[in-house]
């Protein structure tokens, strides 16, 4: 790219434009996955109308245009990395199959007893639980580098943990979750010198640096097309020519063979051995439409435009005194990882949905690194390129909204009496938007009489629940009703329980299982503001209930 416009870029973002219940979508989830680039978009559409055929094998004039498109990518790929041959560019379907293969294709062909795969505390669960898998089947073992204060992998620690027992190496270029790049060339350099192989993730890096695998001399660098505005579905395993030659194939089929007959096969050379059966054509050819943007002047002038919102959401955010950093100093890439203190994650995420803003709560797919960090979860938010200061701006508005309510302690309704389902009903019929609905699940949560700390046990935790909620089921001797206490650290799910007590508390067994829940959050309009996790958590809730109560039938 030549030149980048800010504004002109976010044009490009048809999605961007969503309004939701009144409010402008503020997408801050870009760690997760970008939107999608108008040329990506596109480039689909033209591709089916225009040059759809499979690639590689038919004699066709449009095969040959589609192999065309599809192979230009490759070359796009490899000068993108400046790799050393387009054989080096392997298509998956992004980094966790990418690293997939070379856990199956290398780790467990060349790992054995007592040899050590070296990873990081702050691994994506992507580049941990392939390489658990590999060290149960071969006997390696794992050892994992600590963090700095900063929370970059401590290279000096590191000088001493890498021995020569490493035979592997993997690591994040980038944490997922704390957003700083790691000394990778350094450690890449100190595997080498014990002749460990290594293999960077580079999922969260790809879209933010300039990458070249020949100046850093990984043997391995994985990424995904959908985390730089590309399509979903495509990603890049680039492996040094060498090592992917002697490597054995990792899938078996079409496209991955030179000969077939029933005494034996051959396989077809780099890159194909590794892309067995039909690829992801159009994905590929997507992903090719974006390429242009991470490289030239273009490419540096978005590198520090992200620079400018990251040190200002960060000025922003240190400000606050409620907001509680894990890491010191500002990330280097626009991701912060924080916890608002006294608010539970996924309290705050629903808060800034309920204003249009796009978060993510939760574990961030990096168990091992929340425990790290002595925390459950916490809420991140990811800027990009499309995203502006005024952005910035709201959020932050609303994140001190949010503390100033939040400031004085809860107190315990002890023994309120629960509201019943018509009430429920009442309340809700009044609030019209995600906005209001959310205000009334928060307000209801002060009514749901609270579990004495000491008495939550981990017997009535109801699994399935991304927050932790216990319920226990009281039924006298002498009456037919059933009783249930509920709690959770959550207060959306404490209200949310409120709202689901409504229709269980105080019933008979049968009365409890006749209960038609999916149609009550129907009527409610709750169920299509649920994340998936929360839908479900909530699922597991009523799951339980039935479960307990169908014990006494
Ligand atoms: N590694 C890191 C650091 C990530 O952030 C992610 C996704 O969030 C992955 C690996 C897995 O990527 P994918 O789900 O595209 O395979």
């Amino acid at each position: 790219m030549n030149k980048f416009s800010a504004s002109q870029f976010r044009q490009q973002f048809p999605i961007l434009q969503t309004v939701s219940d009144a409010h402008q979508l503020v997408y801050f989830d870009n760690a997760a996955t970008t939107q999608k680039f108008d040329a990506v978009i596109n480039s689909s559409q033209h591709f089916y109308l225009n040059s759809n055929a499979n690639v590689h094998r038919a004699s066709h004039f449009l095969s040959a245009k589609a192999t065309k498109a599809y192979e230009t990518v490759r070359i796009q790929v490899k000068d993108l990395l400046n790799a050393h041959s387009e054989k080096e560019i392997i298509w998956t379907k992004g980094s966790t199959e990418a690293i997939n293969l070379v856990a199956q294709s290398y780790g467990m062909q060349q790992l054995k007893l007592g040899d050590e795969i070296v990873l990081s505390q702050a691994e994506h669960h992507a580049n941990i639980v392939p390489w658990q898998h590999v060290a149960e089947q071969t006997g390696a073992k794992i050892k994992v580098l600590p963090l700095d204060a900063e929370g970059r992998i401590d290279l000096t620690v590191a000088k001493i943990m890498i021995n020569e027992n490493c035979r592997f190496l993997a690591i994040n270029h980038i944490s997922n979750v704390l957003g700083k790049i790691n000394p990778v060339a350094e450690l890449i350099a100190l595997a080498k010198a014990q002749g460990a192989t290594t293999l960077i993730d580079g999922a969260q890096a790809i879209a933010h640096l300039n990458v070249d695998v020949q100046q850093l001399d990984c043997d391995f660098y994985v990424f995904s097309a959908h985390k730089m505005y590309g399509p979903t579905g495509i990603g890049v395993l680039y492996g040094k020519q060498q090592l992917l030659t002697q490597m054995p194939p990792y899938q078996f089929g079409g496209e991955m063979i030179k000969k077939v007959s029933f005494s034996g096969t051959c396989f077809n050379e780099l890159p194909q051995k590794f892309e067995a059966g039909t690829p992801n054509i159009v994905g590929v050819v997507g992903f090719g439409a974006c390429l242009d943007l991470f490289s030239g002047n273009g490419f540096k002038q978005l590198l520090s435009y992200e620079d400018q919102l990251c040190a200002y959401l960060y000025n922003a955010l240190a400000k606050m005194p409620e907001v509680e950093f894990f890491v010191s100093a500002a990330p280097d890439i626009p991701l912060f990882t924080f916890r608002l203190k006294n608010v539970h994650h996924h309290d705050l995420a629903t808060y800034l949905d309920s204003k249009g803003i796009a978060a993510r709560a939760g574990h961030h797919c990096a168990m091992p690194l929340m425990s790290y960090l002595g925390v459950e979860g916490a809420v991140r938010v990811s800027l990009t390129a499309y995203n502006t200061i005024t952005e910035i701006d709201y959020f932050i508005a609303q994140l001190q909204a949010y503390g100033q309510q939040n400031l004085g302690v809860e107190k315990a309704v002890s023994n309120s009496e629960f509201l019943s389902k018509q009430q429920i009903l009442a309340l809700f019929a009044k609030a019209n938007s995600w906005d209001l609905k959310h205000r009334q699940i928060m307000l209801l949560a002060k009514q749901l009489p609270r579990i004495a700390k000491n008495l939550r046990s981990d017997k009535d935790l109801i699994s399935g629940c991304e927050s932790k909620a216990w319920l226990v089921l009281n039924k006298p001797v002498d009456s037919p009703l059933v009783y249930f206490q509920a709690d959770s650290d959550a207060k959306v799910i404490r209200g949310l329980l409120v709202i689901i007590l409504s229709v269980y508390q105080a019933k008979t067994i049968q009365q409890i299982i006749d209960v038609d829940i999916e149609q009550y959050f129907e009527t409610l309009g709750l169920i299509q503001h649920l994340s998936p996790s929360r839908g479900n958590g909530v699922r597991a809730i009523v799951q339980r209930i039935t479960e307990l109560a169908a014990s006494y039938l």
